[in-house]
């Protein structure tokens, strides 16, 4: 899954998409304002981590536009401004939560992860599917209960499928999907990857639909 992480403090930016990406994101970073507010493929962005005391504006503003602009997807509030004032602010602007710094990395991501639950409107912490069941926190896979060794490609990989299962994704969405705005984009690297998946899990839950892309079954 893809995060916006808009931070202007380099140190902070740099050991937050650290730690978000070895926990299996992809972390795209604005560092001002301007930069965030137009940031290319915001649909394809799975959540955004939003610092308040940005160089060139407020945070609470751009949060406000996009929301006007429909952007939909689950918005943490990450800032220094911890008064009930500011807190009542950013949720009414359309914040999805408000967590103020310093903050254990482990409870920002166990916040974002239940803003993930909330956002798919699911209760229960883990994606079941049948016999496979993929648990994002503690970053397990099992079939018919027995744990897999997946790499963690594969592993984001499978959670957007279960995400999406039953839709026809293309390897254009797998790749937006997955990858950071500069990452290089291979669409081979998408065939490579579905194949070891299938190896792993079965190949019938993965239909490839020639032109199309892939679907994984329900
Ligand atoms: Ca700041």
């Amino acid at each position: 899954m893809r995060l916006l992480l808009v931070e202007d403090d380099p140190e902070l930016g740099r050991r937050l998409s650290e730690r978000l990406r070895s926990a299996d994101f992809a972390v795209d970073l604005a560092r001002t304002s301007a930069e965030a507010e137009d940031w290319p493929d915001l649909d394809k962005i799975a959540a955004i981590i939003l610092d308040l005391g940005l160089p060139d504006g407020d945070g609470i503003a751009l949060l406000r536009q996009w929301r006007a602009r429909k952007v939909d997807c689950p918005i943490l509030i990450l800032t220094a401004r911890g008064s009930w004032q500011d807190k009542v602010e950013g949720l009414n602007a359309g914040a999805d939560d408000f967590v103020v710094k310093p903050v254990r990395f482990e409870e920002l991501l166990a916040r974002l992860n239940a803003l993930f639950r909330r956002h798919a409107g699911k209760r229960e912490s883990g994606l079941v599917l049948g016999d496979l069941a993929l648990d994002p926190i503690a970053h397990t896979v099992t079939l018919k209960g027995e744990l897999l060794d997946l790499s963690r490609q594969e592993f984001r990989l499978l959670h957007l499928f279960l995400r999406r299962a039953g839709q026809v994704l293309s390897q254009g969405d797998i790749l937006e999907n997955l990858y950071e705005l500069d990452a290089p984009r291979e669409l081979n690297t998408i065939e490579v990857m579905v194949g070891r998946l299938r190896r792993k899990i079965g190949k019938e839950r993965i239909t490839t639909l020639r032109g199309l892309g892939y679907r994984f079954e329900k």
